[in-house]
């Protein structure tokens, strides 16, 4: 991202945002709730307009108005916070949608794999379950798996065990483990910061729609340069 700016109506939610994300890496995006790291995922993800600056993905820029934003689409995986699976299809279904109907996937291609992520990721066996059947920890995992399913090249997750009962966040931490050491690329916002010193290359700390620290997770938690960041982690650890 180039000095990416996002505004909703006067209020300015993104300013001046550079970021650069390299292949295989897993940044992280910190910071209070407001400061404006969903906004940024969705504008990496073109669910958002940018106002100003522009972003690249693989060398091509697909903030330029000729980019076909489906495309682009096609080529990101996203989770959110909740209410990511479709309740009226099975685990297996809710996985091989998209690779069949918007990738042109043949079913016995998808399912294959689908149920070989499903065994990866620890969910083998719940293949053909419904998701009301499962924990949250086990849906949150499932709609992993389900945005892998397409072979993305970047995955960016959004504080995706923010709604879990505590007890279940582990399991879903454990996937986005496994995932890195697969080599996905990826963005995510989180408020787990023990999870983040510890899976991430690079840590941004948000405020007021400006990343005002990055560094290592060892630099940003251990040494933050910022007193700004030192009070927001202050707080929270
Ligand atoms: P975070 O994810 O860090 O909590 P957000 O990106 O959700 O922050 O929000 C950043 C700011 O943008 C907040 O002030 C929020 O109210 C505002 N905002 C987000 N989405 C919209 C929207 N669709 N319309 C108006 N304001 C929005
Ligand atoms: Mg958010």
């Amino acid at each position: 991202m180039e000095s990416v700016r996002k505004t909703f109506g006067d209020s300015v939610v993104l300013r001046d945002v550079d970021l650069e994300v390299a292949p295989h890496t897993v940044t992280t995006l910190i910071g209070a709730s407001g400061s404006g790291k969903s906004t940024l995922l969705r504008c990496a993800n073109l669910l958002e307009e940018v106002d100003d600056g522009a972003i690249w993905l693989d060398g091509e820029e697909i903030t330029d108005p000729v980019t076909d934003q489906d495309a682009v689409r096609r080529r990101i995986g996203v989770v959110f916070q909740a209410y990511n699976l479709f309740p009226h299809m099975t685990v297996l279904e809710n996985i091989t949608l998209a690779p069949r109907r918007v990738h042109g996937v043949g079913r016995a291609e998808a399912e294959a794999h689908a149920r070989e992520l499903l065994e990866r990721l620890g969910l083998g066996a719940r293949a053909g379950e419904y998701p009301d059947r499962l924990s949250g920890g086990q849906q949150q995992r499932a709609a992993i798996v389900r945005a892998l399913a397409v072979r993305p090249r970047l995955l960016l997750l959004d504080e995706i065990t923010a709604a879990l009962d505590p007890e279940l966040v582990g399991e879903v931490l454990d996937v986005v483990r496994d995932v890195k050491a697969d080599g996905m690329t990826m963005v995510l916002a989180t408020h787990e910061m023990g999870f983040a010193r510890e899976v991430s290359d690079q840590v941004c700390f948000l405020e007021d729609g400006v990343i005002l620290e990055r560094g290592t997770p060892e630099q940003v938690f251990g040494d933050p340069r910022q007193e700004r960041t030192r009070r927001f982690l202050g707080r929270i650890v």
